[in-house]
C-alpha cells in the first residue's frame, strides 16, 4: 500500500474536478426519496454539516435539534469551548470528569478501535487537525510532523474510569471523534423522536442516514447511494431500509487536492499518517444503530475489503457495500 494517493484517489475521472464540487459531495453523498408528503423537512448547521429531519408535523423537532446541539457541543472536536477539547487540554492531568454523552461516545469509540486493532483510531486528533482537511487551509504535512502526531495517537492511552470519568495518560494526545460522532447523536434523536410515539422519520446528517420505522404511506425508505465522482444523483446502489441506518464513508467527501495535483482525502491510516489507500472509493455500512455503522464504515474502509468482511463477521446484522476503485460494488449480507 502507497502512502501517496494518485491524483483523483486512484480515478483519473476526478482530475477536473474543483475541491467545491469535491466537497460539496459530503452532503450529496446519499440522496433520499420517501414519496413522504406527510414529512416535514427541517434543516440547521450542525456537526459542520448540513443536518435534515424530516418527521410528521405534530413531531416536537426542536427539541432533538437542542439535544443535537447539546451533543455538538460536547462531542465537536472543532470547537475549542467544546466539552472535548477541554477533555484534550487536560491531558496527561489524571482524571476528569466528563458529561454521560461525551463518556458513552468515547466508550463506543475505543470499542471500534478494539474491535478494528486500532483501524478505527478516535486518538488521531493530532493527525486530524495537522491535515486541516475540510477546513480552509489544509496541507500535505512535513513527514518529521506525522511521525510526531503518530507518537501521540496510541488509543490505548484513553482510559475510562467510573462515574463518567475519563483519563489520558499521554499529555499530547488528543481525542478526535469525528468518525462516530454524527451516528452517535443520530441513534440519540431518533431515540427521542420514537419516544414522543413518531412512527416515521428520516434524519440526514451529512449523508449519515437515520430512520424511524417506515414512510408514511408503508413502505420503507429509499437510500440511494452516490456513485463516487459522478454527477448529482446518479446512485452506485438503492437500499431499502426501515428503523435501520446507512452510513457511508468515502474519498470523496472531505478533500483536497495538493500542488502535485494528488488529491488527499480525510480517512486517515493510523499505520502511515496518510489518508488510507486501500482500494476503495467508499463503504457504506447499514444496520440498527447509526453509531456502529458511522465506526464500521471509517474502520471498513481503512482496511479494505479483505480486511473489513472479516471485522463485519463480528457484527451481526450490519451489512456492507464496498465501491472499489474501478466503481464495481461487494456487498456483504446484502442483495444488489
Ligand atoms: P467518517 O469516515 O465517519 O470520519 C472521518 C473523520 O474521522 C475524519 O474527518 C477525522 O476527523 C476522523 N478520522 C480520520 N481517520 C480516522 C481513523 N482511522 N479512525 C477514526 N477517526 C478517523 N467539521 C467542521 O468542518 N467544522 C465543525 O465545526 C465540525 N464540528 C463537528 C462536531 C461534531 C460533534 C462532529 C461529530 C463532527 C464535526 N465536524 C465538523 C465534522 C468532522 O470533522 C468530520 O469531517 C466528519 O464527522 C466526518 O464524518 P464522515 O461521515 O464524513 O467521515
Ligand atoms: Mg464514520
Amino acid at each position: 500500500m502507497s502512502d501517496k494517493l494518485s491524483p483523483g484517489c486512484g480515478k483519473p475521472a476526478v482530475r477536473g474536478y474543483s475541491i467545491l464540487l469535491v466537497s460539496f459531495a459530503l452532503i450529496l453523498i446519499l440522496a433520499v426519496s420517501c414519496g413522504d408528503e406527510k414529512l416535514v423537512q427541517s434543516s440547521r448547521l450542525v456537526f459542520g454539516t448540513s443536518c435534515s429531519i424530516s418527521a410528521p408535523a405534530d413531531a416536537d423537532v426542536e427539541s432533538v435539534w437542542k439535544r443535537l446541539a447539546e451533543l455538538d457541543d460536547s462531542l465537536g472536536a472543532h470547537n475549542l469551548d467544546s466539552e472535548l477539547s477541554r477533555l484534550n487540554g487536560r491531558a496527561g492531568q489524571g482524571w476528569v470528569n466528563v458529561s454521560e454523552d461525551l463518556h458513552r461516545a468515547i466508550e463506543l469509540a475505543l470499542e471500534m478501535a478494539e474491535a478494528s486493532g486500532g483501524a478505527f483510531n478516535p486518538a488521531l486528533g493530532n493527525l486530524v487537525e495537522l491535515w486541516g482537511i475540510g477546513g480552509e487551509n489544509p496541507k500535505v504535512p512535513e513527514q518529521a510532523q506525522i511521525d510526531r502526531a503518530l507518537g501521540h495517537s496510541d488509543w490505548k492511552n484513553i482510559e475510562l474510569g467510573p462515574d463518567d470519568t475519563v483519563r489520558i495518560l499521554d499529555p499530547e494526545l488528543k481525542i478526535d471523534l469525528g468518525a462516530i460522532g454524527k451516528g452517535f447523536a443520530a441513534d440519540e434523536a431518533a431515540r427521542m423522536l420514537a419516544e414522543q410515539g413518531i412512527d416515521s422519520a428520516l434524519l440526514n446528517f451529512g449523508g449519515n442516514i437515520m430512520t424511524v420505522g417506515r414512510r408514511p404511506d408503508g413502505k420503507m425508505f429509499r437510500i440511494g447511494i452516490q456513485a463516487p465522482f459522478e454527477q448529482r444523483n446518479s446512485y452506485n446502489q438503492v437500499v431499502r431500509i426501515a428503523g435501520e441506518s446507512v452510513v457511508t464513508s468515502g474519498v470523496y467527501e472531505r478533500c483536497f487536492t495538493g500542488e502535485d495535483g494528488t488529491l488527499y482525502h480525510h480517512i486517515l491510516n493510523p499505520d502511515t499518517g496518510y489518508p488510507a489507500l486501500s482500494g476503495l472509493l467508499s463503504v457504506t455500512i447499514i444496520g440498527p444503530e447509526s453509531a456502529i455503522c458511522d465506526g464500521l464504515s471509517t474502520a471498513c474502509f481503512v482496511l479494505g475489503v479483505e480486511r473489513g468482511l472479516a471485522l463485519l463477521e463480528g457484527f451481526p446484522g450490519y451489512r456492507a457495500i464496498f465501491i472499489l476503485e474501478d466503481g464495481s460494488a461487494v456487498p456483504y449480507g446484502i442483495s444488489i
